[in-house]
């Protein structure tokens, strides 16, 4: 027994309080499951008691979910492990809804996943004013759909399209939505909830509604034909949108959903049951919980060996440079609590800068993603200067100007004897040397780089390089930052094009070389849309800008010219000032929107750059696009740039929009098998270095398990 469940029995009412011992969260496992039998057991018979409450006993939190290790060693290939396992979660509910008295649960944290079907089994649920309330079923995340009655109950108590919508996306709902949306009674002040709910059973013991409430639970919701073909319509379609076809659990909710509606609810589980067998185990599925387990690795990860080594308080930054980077780092750590002042040498852009970031914050509280008060907090933190001198209380720096290496050391050089003793420095840099630019220093260790994404706002990835001389000290600091101003930072050794830029490099190089060999622009972009990349290479290069994308792919093709193959079409299009999204055209054309369209014009730029026309598989253009960075990845790897595969399909997936349910690149590759792998770069020999498999990769290959994830 896992003694999780405490069961008091005072004054009529059974109390169950659910704490799990030695651990932050109320997970559920098969061993809280047995528990929640046990105790619903002993109150089956209590015709004597006026109601139940379950509550948790951890302040902030009710059940976080299913113990996802658990179902990650679940062995898939057996269905009828999972089908005993979904059987013994869907009798929790069922018990609750068969207890001869009414009951109430108590959600005062979150109540995901599991925690949430099982809170769907009572008959009102109590939300508490805990900033940590949350309630959802978000199982599609990992590939799954609820399995323990969530498609059916959530259904019959908020309706099917809401059910849907929030089911398919799996996006939880806050205190406020949750009521709106009727999977709440009522918000009540969090010391309020245990006498609040006393309160309800013992008005619903009185007047006895909650029977009929439940033989209306068990019966179909009732929608005609054509509220069910408006409502399921909208929903697939919806869905089809959203995950382009790639994901096939949501669609496996909506058909629970569609087929369970119109049933008696004991018929609606089965339709579940059903659904949840044809997700489970696949591919996805895993490559999903992976994810899951990758991220919290991430997350927890100090960034440096030394586990004791704290990080510095950072009560201050310092922003260097109000472009596009200087002012999303700036609006970054002011919205996370993190007072920052910002410096430019110009002081135009040093206005456009503060004023974007004030513009940002607005359209943020109109879209009710930040509240108007936090606007005026985070306002309040955000300083401007015009003189180094005025960074000098700063812990840390972090220079985002022109990605210029003479300006940038210049500016360090003048910054350095002004800043704290024990102050970091950090730069934005893309392509610059971290160990290079910090002999410019006298404190080569307090020196990093701390690469942030564009747009800063929406991307999670923050690169913390380590230059030869940086410090574990920096690193853990730099590391709890980026943290803090809720990111995702993933440690780096200093190399050309840090981990991301340099794995995406041959990606985009080879859509050059494709479009050279005769395939279209559109056709390479769908085959990487089709592999699930968010947009395909040749519309990222006019999102990244054409000039910026040539000056980066320079730098790479400079550090590896034994495989780098050199395109000039970047080269022309730059000169013709054709840029990419900014300058309105550059392998597409835009009009008002970001969506490119096909422009007319390119095809006689491209036609002089073509040296044959042949025409493409979807197969084959996949194999060109992702096997070079395969190699790469390889590269990386052995050359020590990040410690673990973890943080190189993590810095990929949070920093280009690898595809997660792909399990990252290198479980691409696990999964795609490395011996296949190297087989098929065989095909591709002709065509350069570029496809021979590096010695790594071989090694690997040839070790004793052939992957690059052991577990
Ligand atoms: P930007 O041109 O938008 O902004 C640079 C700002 O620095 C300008 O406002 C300029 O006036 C200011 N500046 C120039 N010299 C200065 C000096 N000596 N002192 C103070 N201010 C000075 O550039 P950006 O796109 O924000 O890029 C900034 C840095 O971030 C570069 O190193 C770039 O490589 C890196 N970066 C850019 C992106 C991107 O997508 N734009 C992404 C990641 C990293």
């Amino acid at each position: 027994m896992a003694d999780a469940l405490k069961l008091d029995i005072s004054d009529g009412f059974a109390v169950i309080t659910f704490d799990k011992p030695d651990a932050r969260a109320n997970t559920l496992g098969a061993a809280v499951v047995a528990e929640f039998h046990k105790v619903l057991g002993e109150l089956k018979g209590r015709t004597d008691l006026t109601g139940l409450i379950l509550q948790s006993g951890k302040p902030g939190m009710f059940i976080a979910g299913a113990d996802l290790k658990e179902l990650a060693m679940a062995d898939t290939s057996r269905p009828e492990q999972i089908r005993t396992l979904i059987e013994h979660g869907l009798a929790i509910p069922a018990m609750t809804e068969a207890l001869p008295f009414p009951t109430v649960a108590i959600v005062d944290g979150p109540c995901m996943g599991g925690g949430c079907e099982v809170a769907l089994g009572f008959d009102v649920r109590l939300g508490g004013t805990h900033p940590k309330f949350e309630i959802g079923l978000p199982e599609v995340k990992i590939g799954l759909i609820p399995g323990w009655g969530g498609t059916q109950r959530l259904t019959r108590i908020i309706g099917p399209s809401q059910a849907a919508e929030m089911i398919c996306s799996g996006d939880g709902a806050r205190a406020a939505r949750a009521k709106e949306l009727g999977i709440v009674f009522d918000i009540v002040p969090s010391d309020k909830l245990e006498a609040e709910a006393k309160r309800i059973l013992i008005g619903l013991h009185k007047s006895g509604t909650w029977k009929q409430d439940r033989v209306r639970r068990r019966q179909p919701v009732g929608l005609s034909e054509d509220q069910m073909q408006f409502t399921f319509t909208v929903a697939r379609a919806m869905v089809l949108d959203k995950t382009k076809g790639h994901l096939p659990a949501p669609l496996a909710a909506l058909d629970a959903i569609e087929k369970g509606c119109n049933r008696p609810l004991e018929e609606g589980l089965k339709f579940e049951t059903d659904a949840f067998m044809t997700v489970v185990g696949t591919p996805i599925n895993k490559g999903l919980i992976a994810v899951f387990f990758m991220n919290q690795k991430v997350s927890k990860d100090p960034g440096v060996a030394d586990a004791t080594l704290q990080p510095k308080k950072v009560t201050r930054v310092g922003v260097l440079g109000a472009g596009i980077m200087g002012a999303g780092i700036a609006a970054a750590h002011v919205r996370k609590g993190v007072p920052a002042v910002v410096l430019d040498s110009n002081a135009q852009a040093l206005e456009k800068g503060i004023a974007g970031i004030a513009a940002g914050f607005k359209g943020l509280v109109d879209k009710g993603r930040m509240k108007p008060e936090d606007l005026v907090a985070a306002l309040a933190r955000l300083g401007t200067t015009a003189t180094l001198a005025s960074l000098s209380d700063c812990d840390v720096v972090v220079e985002a100007i022109v990605e210029n290496e003479q300006a940038k050391t210049g500016l360090y050089k003048q910054l350095e004897p002004l800043l704290k003793p024990d102050a970091i420095l950090a730069s934005n840099t893309s392509t610059i040397s971290i160990t290079r630019m910090a002999q410019a220093l006298q404190k080569p260790e307090r020196f990093a780089g701390m690469h942030f994404f564009n747009p800063v706002e929406r991307m999670p990835l923050v690169e913390v390089i380590r230059g030869e001389k940086t410090s574990d000290a920096t690193v853990v600091t730099l590391v709890a930052l980026a943290k803090q101003i809720g990111k995702s930072p993933i440690v780096v050794k200093d190399g050309p094009g840090f981990l991301v830029n340099r794995i995406l490099f041959p990606y985009l190089n080879e859509a050059l070389l494709l479009l050279e060999e005769g395939a279209t622009p559109r056709e390479i972009d769908k085959a990487a849309t089709a592999f699930g990349m968010p947009m395909g290479p040749i519309t990222l290069y006019d999102v990244v800008g054409l000039d910026t994308s040539l000056y980066a792919g320079k730098v790479l093709q400079a550090a590896y010219p034994d495989r780098a193959v050199i395109s000039k079409i970047l080269e022309d299009l730059v000169s013709m000032g054709r840029l990419g999204q900014k300058s309105g055209a550059g392998f597409y054309k835009y009009g008002k929107g970001l969506k490119g369209d096909d422009d007319p014009a390119l095809a006689p730029i491209l036609a002089k750059h073509q040296r044959e026309k042949r025409t493409f598989t979807t197969d084959e253009l996949q194999q060109r696009l992702f096997l070079p960075m395969v190699n790469e990845a390889a590269r990386v790897l052995a050359e020590g740039i990040v410690r673990d595969p973890v943080d190189l399909d993590m810095g990929l997936i949070l920093g280009i929009g690898f595809p997660p349910w792909r399990g990252g690149l290198l479980r691409w590759a696990d999964a795609t098998g490395l011996k296949n792998i190297v087989e098929t770069l065989k095909k591709y020999a002709p065509l350069g270095a570029r496809y021979a498999p590096p010695e790594p990769l071989l090694q690997r290959v040839s070790g004793f398990v052939p992957r690059f994830h052991f577990i």
